[in-house]
């Protein structure tokens, strides 16, 4: 075990490195590229891709305890390299009173954020606070402008960061036919468009990859498609569904594809002990999740893929260009967890969805890679704990790649509880053209019209 735990480790960090070596080399070699004057437009100038990268719950601190364990303090994920980068403020609004801030958003807030361009309350799915009004979204706008779109996520399709894009509920809990009993005003028969699930397959969405298939194999009560399952309907509607990673392999262009690759959230890339109250686990080292599903895509492995079939979609289609969005999941689910070994190889994975994001934009000029988070985290990173004087949370102990201990910290809730979002703004960083308008301090909805633009819609 001991073996298997260290290369599993090790196979995480030379990943990484090779990869930052090789990205360093490859933007060395191409001119900056950040100018809207760039030759590659004028030689390219109707290609607009955007490509949206999103670590959930992977704030500051989640990428420097990443950065830390998998490549060094002085190593660098391919997230680093990035030449643009801002802060974003990323506070959404308060329910009762929508003039007034809520300082710690969720992943629902935040991604209608990015997603519409407008603020709302936690738990919303790209609708008004207060007033429950549907905000349309940006994958809506590109479709309506004939571009083509993809999602893909570790977690479920119907979870908020995907749902942001696709659907419009007032409660993200309202993820398939069985779980509408917040949302009574999205029901079909009260006029509304159904569960999150129902409305995903409804916007022509090109490539569809994540967990969910116990959401989508629930069956749909009203409407035209009552009586089939969300999967049925969705291959009703041409979707080709699939759900392993050879069948993924093995998907072509020219149909839509659904890949449901899990009951629930996908499994875990590392494992190891949770952080516990002082002394806290550890010193320990991570180990590869023998309990993965063989038949699970790894996020880059999606990432190949999905890029893969847009680019023949637009071309297929004579598009102008795709909008893809990317999410690392369950970075944020094991933050939660007080799991640090969940939470790193989550951002290890993720940091390798960015790399091939990079090279495919590297060779794909018109190509607009953002890589940023929804809302920061708990994880913290504290000095060596004695019995003087040591964290009243959930601590462990990382032996990392520079062969020295980390320990990190958990004390946003009570031992047992779901450790806490937290409120602090974000790393937003960025390459092709348009890049440059993630820089300074922008707002989380800001991201919305800096996308927008590079894409061409209105
Ligand atoms: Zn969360």
């Amino acid at each position: 075990m001991r073996n298997a735990s260290r290369r599993g480790a090790v196979r995480g960090r030379r990943l990484a490195f090779v990869g930052a070596c090789a990205l360093l080399a490859v933007m060395v070699a191409l001119p900056a590229m950040g100018s809207p004057t760039h030759p590659h437009e004028q030689r390219h100038p109707r290609v607009r891709n955007v490509i949206l990268l999103i670590g959930d719950g992977m704030g500051d601190s989640e990428i420097t305890i990443a950065r830390n364990y998998a490549v060094g303090a002085a190593g660098r994920l391919l997230m680093d390299v990035l030449p643009f980068t801002g802060q974003m403020t990323t506070y959404s609004l308060q329910e009762s009173d929508p003039s007034l801030p809520d300082y710690v958003p969720d992943s629902a807030a935040t991604g209608t954020a990015w997603s519409t361009g407008a603020k709302t309350s936690n738990g919303r799915i790209s609708t008004t606070a207060g007033a429950d009004q549907d905000l349309t979204t940006i994958l809506e706008q590109a479709e309506a402008s004939g571009l083509v779109t993809g999602n893909v996520s570790t977690a479920r399709l119907t979870d908020a960061t995907p749902a942001v894009l696709m659907s419009h509920v007032n409660d993200r809990g309202c993820e398939g036919p069985d779980n509408m009993a917040n949302c009574p005003q999205d029901l079909i028969s009260a006029g509304g468009q159904g569960s999150i699930a129902e409305q995903s397959i409804t916007k022509g969405v090109d490539v569809l990859l994540g967990g969910a298939a116990d959401k989508y194999g629930q069956t749909i009560t009203e409407g035209p498609n009552a009586g089939k399952t969300v999967a049925q309907a969705a291959a009703d509607a041409g979707y080709a569904v699939v759900n392993d990673e050879a069948a993924l392999d093995a998907a072509t262009a020219g149909t839509p594809l659904l890949g449901l690759f899990a009951e629930g959230h996908m499994d875990l890339e590392w494992t190891g002990a949770l952080a516990t109250p002082y002394p806290g686990s550890g010193p320990q080292a991570c180990s590869v999740n023998p309990d993965r599903s063989p038949t699970q895509p790894d996020v880059d492995e999606m990432t190949v893929k999905a890029l893969e079939l847009l680019e023949q979609e637009r071309r297929m289609s004579h598009a102008k260009g795709f909008f893809l969005q990317v999410e690392g999941a369950s970075i944020d689910k094991q933050d939660h967890a007080a799991n640090p070994c969940g939470q790193i190889g989550e951002t290890v994975a993720f940091d390798r969805a960015v790399g091939v994001a990079l090279s495919y934009a590297a060779h794909h000029p018109g190509t607009l890679v953002i890589v940023t988070a929804d809302h920061a985290h708990t994880s913290q990173i504290i000095p060596p704990q004695t019995a003087e004087d040591h964290s009243p949370g959930l601590i462990s102990t990382l032996i990392t790649a520079d062969g020295a201990q980390m320990v990190v910290n958990y004390a946003t809730n009570l031992e047992g509880r779901s450790q806490e979002h937290t409120g602090t703004q974000l790393r937003v960083a960025a390459w092709g053209p348009g890049a440059t308008g993630v820089m300074g301090l922008i707002d989380q909805t800001e991201l919305f019209e800096v996308m927008r633009q590079q894409l061409g819609i209105s």
